[in-house]
């Protein structure tokens, strides 16, 4: 068959709410991973350490979904600390157990990892988190620009209403010629 099957469907075009489009589990948890939007992989969201864009600059995800949000990551960094806590420990014990060296140097190793670590992983675990919640709670019609998160998927015209962005984005798929002629 050659193109006579590039007929776009004229009703129940799907949303892209509530429905698995765009990057998968793995995908998103990577980038969220190395500190990218999990829902576009743009990098550099972060004006410094501490500070996270409020949207992402191609997407438009706005990364405080709701109110609340960060509470999440700050639950993660909790929990990915106490981890580092327990395997520094518990190897500092085991390799320093027949030696002669005082434990309040194991302890003080201790505070120190609970003083570092958590300010060192807060910008990961934002967007690792932020992964997760879109993961769980996939995103919206209206959160981000669906042409640059799922380009070339075929519901991506019913997330262009309400796009958060300033129109600037970038649209390369044209759209579906809608005439019968060729
Ligand atoms: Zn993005």
């Amino acid at each position: 068959m050659t193109h006579a099957d590039r007929q776009p469907k004229p009703h129940g075009t799907p949303q892209p709410r509530h429905r698995r489009v765009g990057p998968g589990w793995g995908a998103m948890l990577w980038r969220g991973f190395r500190k990218q939007c999990p829902a576009c992989g743009q990098g550099g969201l972060f004006h410094h350490w501490f500070s996270i864009s409020e949207r992402c600059p191609r997407c438009g995800l706005k990364f405080e979904r709701i109110e609340g949000h960060w509470i999440g990551a700050i639950g993660m960094n909790t929990i990915i600390t106490f981890g580092f806590l327990l395997i520094a420990l518990v190897a500092a014990l085991v390799v320093f157990i027949d030696t002669d060296v005082p434990r309040w140097w194991i302890a003080s190793g201790g505070i120190g990892l609970a003083i570092v670590v958590p300010p060192f992983i807060d910008p990961f675990t934002r967007t690792f988190w932020t992964a997760i919640d879109i993961g769980m709670r996939p995103l919206e019609a209206h959160e981000v620009d669906w042409n640059v998160v799922a380009p070339g998927w075929a519901g991506n015209t019913a997330g262009q209403s309400g796009l958060p962005s300033d129109g600037s984005s970038t649209t390369t798929e044209p759209p579906p010629k809608k005439g019968p002629d060729s």
